[in-house]
């Protein structure tokens, strides 16, 4: 599967009979326009992503949970040019695994969110420019189940980074 065909991205349309996230808790579901979760500390105000029962900065188990924003600026990013060992399981092989850009994206809010990119062409990819989360079917499971992950695509149109 190449992340690059726009039919395998999802914006929306779920089918949320079938479909379901691939991590508990990672984002909101079932819903036609998910938003990915992060938890916020109500004692210092620090966000984690993904989601924690405790604060990771001041150990507080007083957080709650909170929608972050679905646009971004790359933080920082890699291409994975081989296929990751186990527990990664896409349903690809040494001979169909495809390199996928990976990266840090900061969120409004104070979250850097670590996700796989739409995009795996390093020269397409740029500290700083726009990103946007988006939503796809990772695997289909045997039950024929979707299990859907999320990735960030750089941001096209009005706002975009994109030729200057
Ligand atoms: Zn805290």
């Amino acid at each position: 599967m190449s992340l690059d065909a726009p039919a395998t991205v999802y914006d929306s349309g779920f089918d949320t009979g079938t479909a379901r996230p691939i991590g508990d808790g990672l984002f909101t579901w079932p819903s036609d326009n998910p938003a990915l979760l992060c938890s916020r500390c109500q004692d210092c105000g620090r966000a984690t992503f993904p989601a924690q029962d405790s604060c990771p900065a001041c150990c507080s188990t007083n957080v709650k949970l909170e929608e972050l924003p679905r646009r971004g600026t790359l933080w920082t990013y890699t291409v994975q040019r081989f296929m990751p060992k186990t527990p990664y399981n896409s349903g690809e092989t040494q001979e169909t695994f495809q390199p996928y850009g990976v990266g840090y994206v900061e969120l409004p809010g104070g979250v850097r969110a670590e996700g796989r990119l739409t995009e795996n062409d390093p020269s397409k990819l740029e500290i700083g420019m726009d990103m946007e989360v988006v939503f796809y079917p990772f695997r289909r499971e045997e039950d024929g189940s979707e299990l859907i992950s999320f990735a960030f695509r750089p941001v096209t149109g009005p706002g975009s980074t994109e030729g200057r």
